[in-house]
């Protein structure tokens, strides 16, 4: 049975001394739960990861990184690469999250450029995947999600698959506060699922972890983490306050 992944993605949010405080709240919380059945990340800005990995060693939450470059050294300005997130013992990082792809114009195929940097560094990349609001009113997100799928992990070996979390995250939900139906989350998810299971076969499928991400909150999470496909979520806004993120924690080992 695959288990829950609930991951907070801080963004470019929190002094220091806030991104300590919240560290330090979530972790205690956490450690309280039984998280045997749910794996609990935290994605902070780069320059607060050595703190919040120090902050969680030994216990039940883990480090995300929220991007990478995809080259793994060199004169890249102000950027940071998959082996040094390795060396610091991180563990996730966030690929393709549709802030990068708007903002920062990221490719599908830089995005598969920088899943591949991440794997050969040992880090699981969580891909983000999802449609912008006209792409779903023209009926193109299956189509849309397919071949964001398809142009960034379709190259991968079944043995490197294996290493990836999707996260489905359709743009117009993210930090809008427009959630997407527990049966939008669980309609698209089957569909990324039942695509894996044709590219990596129905095994492959069934290991994948498929998280939703999209205003999902404290108030949301349950119904949306008890579809049966999906396995938990990438949490933006309400991961930043540790009580409500916790208690999204809290849905997922409930629903487990
Ligand atoms: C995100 O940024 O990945 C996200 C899901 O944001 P929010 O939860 O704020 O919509």
């Amino acid at each position: 049975m695959r288990t829950k992944l609930v991951a907070g993605n801080w963004k470019m949010n929190k002094t220091f001394q806030e991104a300590e405080d919240l560290t330090a709240k979530i972790t205690e919380a956490v450690e309280k739960l039984n998280t045997a059945n749910v794996e609990v990340i935290l994605c902070p800005p780069s320059p607060y990861l050595e703190m919040v990995l120090d902050l969680t060693d030994e216990t039940h939450v883990a480090v995300g990184a929220q991007n990478i470059n995809e080259h793994e050294f060199g004169a890249y300005t102000g950027e940071i690469s998959a082996p040094m997130l390795s060396s610091m013992e991180v563990e996730y990082c966030i690929v393709g999250h549709s802030e990068r792809r708007k903002f920062f114009a990221e490719s599908d195929e830089v995005l598969a450029l920088k899943v591949n940097s991440a794997l050969r560094s040992a880090i699981a990349p969580i891909f983000c995947c999802g449609e912008l609001l006209p792409e779903r009113e023209a009926g193109n997100h299956f189509k849309v999600v397919k071949s964001q799928i398809e142009k960034a992990l379709y190259h991968l070996e079944e043995k490197a698959f294996r290493n990836v979390v999707i996260a489905y995250e359709p743009v117009w939900a993210i930090g809008t506060g427009v959630t997407a139906t527990p049966a939008q989350a669980q309609e698209m998810h089957a569909f990324i699922r039942q695509l894996i299971t044709s590219k990596y076969g129905e095994m492959v499928a069934q290991d994948t972890l498929i998280l939703y991400g999209g205003s999902c909150n404290a108030a949301n999470a349950f119904e949306l983490f008890s579809q049966a496909d999906v396995d938990g979520g990438l949490i933006g806004g309400a991961s930043l306050k540790a009580e409500e993120f916790v208690e999204i924690v809290s849905s997922a080992i409930n629903c487990s």
